[in-house]
């Protein structure tokens, strides 16, 4: 099978080069009083950061991209919306699956990393033909933590840099899945989303599956209480979820702190319009857009795929 190697150098430096050409300067002169050690590796880090990204740009030259109209009959700007009756009853098949196939069982992250990239790799190439083999690496610190403090993770896109900021427990490897979609060149937040759900769901294996359907459950749920967080904690207590997933569930909505909810109001607007002026529809491509796509997926009669990749 075709096969495309992306080198994704900077994600193997270890530390965050990003981090590093930011925070340098600043630290240097905290610690020495004295600006040049800073720049000088503030700049170093820099050329690498660079390097990097110009091979992996070079390197994706050769990517078969996927259309999502034409496989899945759903894309950005083309989904039906799905009724709330649906969504409701769509929550209790999900969470009768959940609880009927439960599974305890845990990976350390880094193998994590590996099984999910291993799953969306083979997934991609099913659509496309093409193996597109990218790093595996994660981080678990990144100061864009301070910047976005109610993300869970992020994904520089010209580096290719992962880092995760919470422990998620059942969520992990979605969040991983989601992240290395971006890794693999696919930038929109919807296509992320529905590239790691399709690929954990379809893969086999019971922990990614299980994650890829809790993702499902947790944003179908998010929907359906409208931004109300009560609400959202009263569904996950009347659903007689596993323990651990009703845990899990519930951490996804803690209540933030002040500096978080101060930082997150305004990063979160910020945000919110950055994706609309990349062609995205806003931070709802996350759960309206993911469940809207995964409807309009699994009834499409023109989609390539087999429909029932998304059905539940
Ligand atoms: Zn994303």
């Amino acid at each position: 099978m075709d096969e495309i190697r992306i080198p994704n150098d900077a994600t193997y430096a270890p530390v965050s080069l990003t981090d590093v050409i930011a925070a340098a300067p600043l630290a240097s002169r905290l610690l020495l009083g004295a600006t040049l050690p800073g720049r000088v590796l503030s700049a170093a880090a820099l050329g690498m950061y660079a390097g990097s990204a110009v091979k992996d740009w070079i390197s994706r030259q050769d990517v078969l991209w996927i259309d999502f109209e034409v496989e899945f009959g759903a894309d950005v700007t083309f989904m039906d919306p799905m009724p709330d009756d649906e969504r409701s009853a769509e929550v209790g098949r999900v969470a009768d699956r959940l609880g009927s196939a439960w599974t305890d069982e845990r990976r350390p992250r880094r193998q994590l990393a590996r099984d999910v990239n291993d799953a969306l790799t083979g997934f991609i190439a099913s659509v496309t033909g093409q193996r597109v083999v990218t790093s595996s690496e994660v981080r678990d610190f990144g100061l864009a933590q301070l910047v976005f403090p109610f993300a869970l993770g992020v994904c520089d896109i010209i580096s290719g840099d992962v880092a995760l900021f919470k422990e998620t427990g059942v969520f992990e490897a979605h969040v991983i899945g989601h992240e290395f979609v971006h890794r693999k060149g696919y930038w929109k937040e919807l296509h992320a989303q529905v590239l790691a759900y399709l690929a954990l769901i379809n893969s086999g294996d019971p922990v990614l599956a299980q994650s890829a359907l809790a993702e499902r459950l947790h944003r179908q749920l998010k929907v359906l209480a409208k931004e109300n967080a009560e609400d959202y904690h009263q569904r996950v207590e009347g659903l007689s979820l596993p323990e651990a997933l009703a845990r899990d569930l519930h951490a996804l909505r803690p209540d933030p702190s002040v500096y978080e909810s101060t930082v997150s109001s305004v990063m979160r607007t910020l945000y919110d319009q950055r994706l609309k002026i990349t062609g995205q529809n806003g931070i709802s491509d996350y759960d309206v857009g993911f469940t809207n796509f995964l409807w309009t997926f699994a009834n499409s009669p023109s989609a390539r795929q087999d429909v029932s990749l998304a059905a539940v």
